[in-house]
């Protein structure tokens, strides 16, 4: 099947398994998002999720952030993971959204991108879920299925963005991030991939 046709075939099944995807990280607004999603970095969705009402419960606003210390933070947020550098940034970026955004989540990458901790596949996520706007986020999951869907070379998750971008219509670019990300990890693991079980790969 030819990459275009096998594209659309994709899709098709993917909004078959997964019709309306829920956005996985709890938040209430842009700024719980941007904070869930930066505490995501290496830690499960399911795991950031236990912990942000502990942290939201205690801050769940720029100012209130940075009126915590940000060993407090730490200690918080340590099951996530790389906790001395998450709290920084989260410290960080709230100190700057106060200073430069009005206490405010930018509605730019470049100026999400300017925030501590924050890269470009956070300010996507953010882009897409918290304003809608048009935005690819590629994570591990979605670069590992490009590639054995034939879809990207993996070279990198830049050329992986760039592909889909252009495989896909962009105004389904937000829900097909979601949709990869669910059917990574119900049928496309790392490891250990069924193919006899496998919707996609012995259709397409
Ligand atoms: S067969 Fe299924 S699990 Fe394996 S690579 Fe293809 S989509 Fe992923």
């Amino acid at each position: 099947m030819k990459k275009g046709k096998r594209a659309k075939r994709i899709q098709e099944i993917l909004n078959k398994l997964f019709p309306h995807p829920a956005i996985p990280l709890k938040h209430k607004d842009p700024y719980t998002l941007l904070i869930a999603v930066l505490l995501s970095a290496r830690c499960t969705d399911a795991r950031v999720n236990q912990i942000t009402p502990k942290l939201f419960a205690k801050a769940d606003t720029p100012e209130k952030m940075i009126s915590l210390k940000p060993k407090e933070i730490e200690e918080i947020i340590r099951p996530c993971g790389l906790a001395p550098q998450k709290a920084r940034a989260i410290w960080g970026l709230s100190k700057k959204l106060l200073e430069e955004q009005d206490g405010k989540v930018p509605r730019s990458f470049a100026e999400l991108e300017d925030l501590p901790g924050v890269g470009h596949k956070t300010a996507s996520v953010v882009m897409a879920q918290a304003f809608g706007k048009s935005a690819f986020p590629v994570d591990t999951h979605i670069h590992r299925c490009a590639k054995r869907w034939k879809l990207s070379s993996g070279k990198s998750v830049v050329q992986t963005e760039n592909d889909l971008k252009k495989l896909f219509p962009k105004n389904s670019w937000k829900k097909l991030h979601l949709q990869i990300i669910y059917y990574a990890r119900t049928y496309c693991p790392a490891r250990g991939h069924k193919m006899d079980q496998c919707p996609i790969c012995l259709e397409t």
